[in-house]
């Protein structure tokens, strides 16, 4: 029978951590997720795995850039991808480093990051009232590249707060097919974005902009 595991983990000892598991792994929760333990995902890896969210605690909210890929060349069956409260590098960045061959079934990716217009958390832009959150977000061309790339019809969810701030400002889907309302309704992906995204936000949380990725 497949099985779900949630670990706060300190230190990269998932493969000790996880001996016990006799049965298929299918998700997997880790809080507290530093790159030791991002890097150690794909040493280990997990064949079977379909669902994973990585969350950075205050302390761990640093990875090397090239961590993340390495950790999904031991995880061919995953799906679905959560990277929660990364800093540095911020979460496009490391997204960025993904090549297709590292992602052959990922459908979903869901990140949160802050909102700047630079790339960096030094806003230029003056107020959260003068932002264009898809024009001025940082990350959205780097979301649509790695939609453009992707083996599989990937959906890109990004959860942005304003700068210096943990109150949601925004969030942006990217997609390969039409955001006609009827496209939409139609895809069971983008259900499962909507379903992923209230799930980490709460139900407050809208999706403000679609974006079709050309
Ligand atoms: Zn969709």
């Amino acid at each position: 029978m497949p099985s779900s595991c949630r670990l706060w983990c300190s230190q990269a000892h998932v493969r000790p951590l996880l001996a016990t598991c006799s049965s298929p792994l299918e998700h997997l929760d880790i809080r507290n997720c530093s790159d030791q333990t991002v890097r150690g995902l794909g040493t280990v890896g997990f064949a079977s795995l379909q669902h994973l969210v990585l969350t950075c605690a205050f302390g761990h909210r640093r990875w090397n850039f090239h961590s993340l890929d390495s950790a999904l060349a031991g995880l061919p069956q995953l799906r679905s991808l959560h990277i929660l409260g990364l800093r540095s590098p911020r979460p496009p960045d490391v997204l960025s480093c993904l090549s297709a061959a590292s992602m052959p079934n990922l459908s979903l990716i869901l990140f949160t990051d802050s909102f700047t217009s630079a790339g960096s958390f030094d806003s230029e832009v003056d107020s959260d009232e003068d932002a264009d959150l898809l024009a001025d977000y940082f990350g959205s061309p780097v979301c649509q590249d790695l939609v453009r790339r992707a083996p599989q019809p990937l959906h890109v969810v990004a959860r942005v707060s304003w700068f210096a701030s943990e109150a949601p400002y925004g969030c942006v889907v990217f997609f390969k097919h039409s955001t006609a309302d009827a496209a939409v309704v139609a895809c069971s992906l983008c259900d499962e974005a909507n379903v992923a995204l209230v799930m980490r936000s709460g139900t407050g949380t809208k999706i403000q902009e679609r974006v079709q990725v050309q």
